[in-house]
């Protein structure tokens, strides 16, 4: 057998050189001796023939780390009479495919990362008062071991040696040739020669992360954040995607939110509705004062202002509103019940004097109440 001459020297590149590199140099090449452009030129034929050659050998990890190692003697004997004993189809496939486009070129595909939705259950006081809060949020991350590549350290990324990098495989049937996704690589054209333990070979990996958060004042259930590339890692450089939390105000025991306001009772006896007079109600932040106008009704709804959730983004705030319960006075003394008559005589509303009137039952009814409610306690 004639001296062949060195794979690397043949494509012009370096001994490291990368598969792009190859891939490009061989392009180059193929494209200057191709036959069809160079007809009945048997010099260029033979450099086709040659730079074919070499290339189906550099662009297989396996074929080159043989060669590398022992020469034109290490890819010999393993079925490797190339020439033109090589599936010419392949290897266009593998050089041209990016530049025919559609030729079957499949590559590693990069998928942006998945976002994620957190539901997130704050305080109210939380929304009052704002807080920055931790979320342990589990995620897909790109594995730090290997650095997303899913390969071990020191392995490689090959091309997938079923499909030659097109992702798809050909078969040939008379004149009619059929391709199907490469079941090796599953079509991304590339195979892990040996897979990262940390993630599987994956490139990705799940961990909890820490992600903190500053609750702002005043938002309300429903509320959406957006936390952009906190969701999962994408594969192939794609980004990642987002993080939504979404917000879900817990019922508070004392207070009820509609809008900004927060509504609160507080009870009164009848003569502070009546005369009017100022009242501590407990508000969110601790007590706080109320007045009550003469003549306030059950049921009123009398407002503290400023005193309820701010306005997200603003520096006001909704009212602290206090729904008006009022007491009945219940066993009163001799005297009592005597200033109460005197004051329905003096309102004209009542015979008061008389038994069985209608305060008389009042009283009567709330007695027999209590005495009800002390057997039963
Ligand atoms: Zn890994
Ligand atoms: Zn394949």
């Amino acid at each position: 057998m004639a001296q062949k001459r060195d794979y690397y020297e043949i494509l012009n590149v370096n001994r490291d050189a990368d598969e792009d590199e190859i891939k490009k140099a061989y392009r180059k090449l193929a494209i200057k001796f191709h036959p069809d452009k160079n007809p009945g030129d048997k010099a260029a034929e033979d450099k086709f023939k040659e730079a074919t050659e070499a290339y189906e050998v550099l662009r297989d990890s396996e074929k080159r780390e043989r060669y590398d190692r022992f020469g034109h003697a290490g890819i010999e004997g393993a079925g490797s009479d190339l020439g033109f004993g090589v599936n010419l189809d392949d290897i266009f496939g593998d050089v041209f495919g990016d530049l025919l486009g559609g030729f079957g070129g499949s590559q590693r595909s990069p998928k942006r990362g998945r976002s994620l939705q957190y539901n997130l259950e704050v305080m109210l006081e939380d929304v009052i008062h704002g807080k920055e809060v931790t979320l342990e949020v589990p995620r897909v991350e790109s594995c730090s071991t290997c650095e997303g590549t899913g390969a071990k350290k020191g392995s490689r990324i090959v091309s997938c040696p079923q499909c030659h990098g097109r992702g798809q495989v050909t078969q040939s049937q008379g004149f009619f040739t059929m391709s199907r996704t490469c079941p090796r690589c599953r079509g991304e054209g590339e195979i892990i020669q040996e897979p990262c333990r940390a993630c599987n070979g994956k490139g990705l990996i799940r961990v909890k992360r820490d992600i903190k958060l500053n609750i702002d004042k005043g938002v309300d259930t429903g509320f959406r954040y957006q936390l952009p590339g906190e969701g999962e890692a994408g594969t192939n450089g794609a980004p990642p995607g987002d993080l939504l939390v979404v917000i879900n105000v817990m019922p508070h025991e004392r207070f009820t939110r509609e809008q900004n306001d927060l509504i609160t009772s507080a009870q009164i006896s009848f003569v502070q509705a009546t005369l009017g007079g100022k009242i501590k109600v407990e508000g969110i932040d601790g007590p706080e004062e109320l007045q009550i106008p003469p003549g306030t009704q059950y049921g009123a709804r009398l407002r503290i202002p400023g005193k309820g959730v701010p306005h997200h983004r603003r520096s006001s705030a909704g009212d602290l509103v206090v729904q008006i319960g009022i007491e009945t006075p219940r066993n009163l003394n001799e005297l009592q019940h005597k200033a109460l008559e005197h004051f329905a005589e003096l309102r004209g509303e009542s015979p008061g004097a008389h038994h069985g009137g209608f305060w008389d039952k009042l009283f009567r009814h709330y007695d027999d109440d209590d005495d009800k409610d002390n057997a039963q306690g």
